[in-house]
């Protein structure tokens, strides 16, 4: 992490050198419509173009200044209601000490301070499981968890930073609920509708247990009837009763 501050600066949407987020891609980011993402989770970004680079930027470069600036994305443009908990859906271990970081840990961390509440490990990945003689449709489900067990009725904010399938997002879910967890609700950095229409054909059972769960008092009961999931939602508008987060409300007022 010290290691960022010797970093020379360049912008992890474009690579010019100055800002780690320049100013035009801050305005391209911000012309961008928030997505729903497979399994009904709610996106700041598309996954393509400049919110691209962006967030892979994230996984590579400038990566806690880049995750400063997307958790700010997240929470302003999807509305999460009031949390007790931030926590996120951890990236393979291997795949952690490969990075030195997870960055799905980084956004969830950078969106607790922005709400003001505390940021826990609840999730780890099971291991044992060999992929091999599994069904693609099983495949297709993605890692499995397991959650430390929760004090009953807390509502959770389960960040990841790209959703894909939405497999990794349900199977986090399931197993934060199957410990106690009152309700989760999901947030990602970025989700790309092409593939999110592919999963919805392709990953039918994990993507149904998805919008079951997310509908219980979350925002994406209207996301979850969308008739085109193609089509770029701008969550921004929704009215909702839990749009109003009085805990994060001075951060808001925060310049960025
Ligand atoms: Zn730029």
């Amino acid at each position: 992490m010290i290691l960022d501050a010797f970093l020379p600066a360049s912008c992890a949407g474009c690579n010019q050198p100055g800002e780690v987020l320049c100013r035009r891609c801050r305005f391209s980011l911000a012309s961008l419509s928030a997505q729903v993402g497979d399994g009904g989770v709610p996106a700041a970004l598309p996954f393509s173009g400049v919110a691209r680079q962006v967030v892979l930027g994230l996984k590579y470069r400038n990566r806690r200044s880049v995750a400063r600036h997307l958790a700010r994305l997240m929470v302003r443009r999807v509305p999460v209601g009031q949390v007790h908990l931030v926590t996120w859906a951890p990236t393979s271990a291997g795949r952690a000490r490969q990075r030195g970081f997870d960055q799905a840990e980084l956004l969830a961390r950078s969106i607790a301070r922005e709400l003001g509440v505390p940021c826990r490990r609840l999730l780890f990945r099971t291991h044992g499981t060999a992929q091999t003689g599994h069904s693609r449709a099983e495949r297709l489900r993605g890692p499995s968890f397991r959650a430390r067990s929760s004090r009953d009725g807390l509502r959770v904010l389960l960040v990841d930073d790209v959703v894909t399938t939405g497999a990794t997002l349900a199977a986090a879910k399931d197993a934060l609920l199957a410990a106690g967890v009152g309700e989760v609700v999901c947030i990602a950095a970025a989700a790309t509708p092409d593939h999110a229409m592919v999963g919805r054909q392709s990953v039918r059972p994990a993507q149904r247990r998805t919008v079951a769960t997310a509908g219980a008092g979350s925002s994406s009961t209207t996301t979850a009837s969308m008739p085109t999931p193609s089509a770029a939602v701008t969550l921004e508008g929704t009215s909702s009763k839990n749009a109003v987060r009085p805990g994060s409300a001075p951060n808001l007022a925060r310049a960025s």
